[in-house]
């Protein structure tokens, strides 16, 4: 199956995703606003259109890339017409809104949207475990998944609301950032003992391992929703005077002691909400409301 595609944005990403196309032997029709971006998959064999409704016109399936919202809607509005009864695969990265406005107008000219999330970068475009999520219409992703699957083995449909690719997106990338700051954070604490960060690494990834138990744990507590947050593993007490120690080692060893110092005042305002004698997982009352 060698369906046709339509690449609309040749940046850094735009380009390997072009690329991906050709290499699995699609007719590939790219466009980019400064047209000298598509030498390269040119020469791999992609065809340059000379305007984006000459792009919109060689394919049902139209895989968009560009900087961010607003570039897609300068570069699509003007063509909206002709949108109609394809497919707009839009690997931009936006917010939740921006994909739920953009599915309420697809609505509206009559093309299926689907808006995605690149898990990576453009040199891994294509390797089984780089990751695309989409969201939107389940059989417009049927319909081209075999297709969209060349951009990664990872390639993933998560629901037909289209806000779940962003959603996801950033929510991902905040447990890479919490992981990652705590690592650097015990990583600093531990160098004023001359510990290596090489040492640190293979105790914290078979701690990452237990952290995969509590979650596994806190995913079924949160899901009940009856607040009831059992303690199985440890107290938020247990949690609060921990953190204590963190903070107190940090702040003696002279690092930087402002994550375990945040850390800890969530946790105390856990307690002092009542939940001492809950799991860990109570804290997610917390997540679950803005601060008043
Ligand atoms: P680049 O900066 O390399 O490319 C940006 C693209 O947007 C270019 O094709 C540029 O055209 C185009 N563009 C910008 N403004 C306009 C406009 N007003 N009208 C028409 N075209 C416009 O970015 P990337 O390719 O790296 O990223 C593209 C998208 O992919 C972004 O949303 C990014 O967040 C997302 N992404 C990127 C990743 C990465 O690792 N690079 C990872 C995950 C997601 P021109 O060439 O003419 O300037």
């Amino acid at each position: 199956d060698r369906t046709p595609v339509t690449v609309i944005g040749l940046g850094l990403m735009g380009q390997a995703l072009a690329s991906a196309f050709v290499a699995a032997g699609h007719p590939t029709t790219v466009w980019n606003r400064s047209a000298d971006k598509a030498a390269a998959v040119v020469e791999q064999g992609a065809v340059l259109a000379d305007t984006p409704a000459e792009a919109v016109a060689a394919s049902e399936l139209l895989v968009v890339c560009l900087l961010d919202n607003d570039a897609v809607h300068a570069v699509l509005d003007p063509v909206a017409g002709s949108l109609a009864g394809r497919v707009v695969a839009n690997l931009t990265s936006g917010s939740s809104d921006q994909a739920r406005e953009n599915a309420a107008w697809a609505e509206e000219v009559g093309f299926s949207y689907l808006d995605a999330a690149i898990m990576t970068v453009p040199a891994a475009v294509g390797a089984p475990e780089s990751v695309v999520f989409y969201s939107g219409p389940r059989e417009a992703y049927d319909r081209h998944g075999d297709t969209l699957r060349l951009l990664g083995g990872g390639t993933t449909h998560l629901g037909e609301d289209h806000a779940l690719s962003a959603l996801y997106d950033v929510s991902l990338l905040g447990v890479m950032w919490g992981t990652l700051n705590s690592f650097l954070q015990g990583a600093a604490l531990l160098s004023t003992a001359e510990v290596k960060a090489a040492d640190f690494l293979p105790l914290a990834l078979r701690w990452i391992d237990t952290v995969k138990l509590f979650a596994t744990d806190y995913a079924a507590q949160i899901d009940r929703k009856d607040g009831a947050f059992p303690a199985n593993d440890a107290t938020m007490e247990v949690h609060l005077g921990a953190v204590q120690h963190l903070l107190h080692e940090s702040e003696a060893q002279g690092v930087n002691a402002e994550l375990p110092r945040f850390v800890h005042g969530l946790m105390e305002r856990t307690v002092a909400e009542g939940f001492g004698q809950n799991s860990y997982a109570s804290m997610s009352e917390l997540f679950r409301t803005p601060r008043k």
